[in-house]
């Protein structure tokens, strides 16, 4: 956190060094789909050599998850084709208005501005032979999105998950859920009340994600259940 002098910013574990939250989930055909674009998104794609993405999908329009979008023209010129983008009508309305820019008639394709293809997402869809399952969850008074790729399920930015939603995750083996320090939060989950929805969803690996500077990485990561660990940046899994 800028200007802040606690234990975690100072920490030297490079665990505790964290940027914005977003995920890259590579596929067995090849497709690699990013999953929001942060403010990070050249530092973090530059630091972990993300040299191709297909496709990205949006939770919800926060500028935590989104400001980064710009960056996407460089996908563009690499690939030379426009990038599809899967989002809530609601969100596609915000990017659109956030990124004015970008989607003015007269804008400069092909270096200028990123070039974007828009999808609604209205249930789930297949990228490739991926299946990506959406998985509605209550965000504060939003309604955001996670995603469900076949045995592992990503749900950042929540603080509740309807029933229904319960039952889009049930068989999930691996799963990110967001969990934001020890104190209340009006959006997300705490530590304690993730913890308890991760074993209510009963995966057998759970990642926390989402953290702010209040959890040190290895103190907490001591203080967890068994099968609950927190993630960090370039952490890598492998779904089977
Ligand atoms: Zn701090
Ligand atoms: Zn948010
Ligand atoms: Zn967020």
């Amino acid at each position: 956190m800028i200007g802040c002098d606690c234990a975690v910013c100072r920490s030297t574990d490079p665990r505790d060094s964290r940027s914005r939250p977003s995920i890259t989930v590579q596929c067995d055909d090849g497709m690699q789909i990013l999953v929001d674009t942060t403010p990070d998104l050249r530092t973090q794609a530059l630091r972990h050599d993300l040299r191709k993405v297909d496709a990205v999908l949006f939770t919800h329009a926060h500028a935590d998850h989104l400001m980064g979008l710009d960056e996407v023209r460089r996908y563009n010129m690499m690939t030379r084709q426009p990038m599809p983008i899967f989002a809530e009508a609601a969100t596609l309305v915000e990017i659109q208005r956030t990124f004015a820019y970008v989607f003015e008639p007269d804008a400069p394709r092909g270096g200028g501005v990123p070039d974007l293809r828009l999808f609604a997402i209205a249930g789930a869809f297949c990228l490739g032979r991926q299946l990506v399952q959406p998985v509605p969850v209550k965000h504060g008074p939003w309604n955001v999105l996670g995603f469900r790729f076949g045995s592992f399920a990503y749900l950042t930015d929540c603080n509740a998950i309807p029933d229904s939603s319960l039952k889009l995750l049930e068989g999930v083996e691996y799963l990110a859920l967001d969990a934001l320090r020890r104190r209340k939060h009006p959006t997300h989950f705490t530590i304690d009340e993730a913890i308890q929805m991760a074993g209510r969803i009963g995966a057998r690996q759970t990642w926390f994600t989402h953290i702010a500077h209040e959890l040190g990485h290895a103190e907490t990561c001591a203080s967890l259940p068994a099968g609950m660990q927190l993630a960090h940046d370039g952490l890598e899994i492998e779904i089977h």
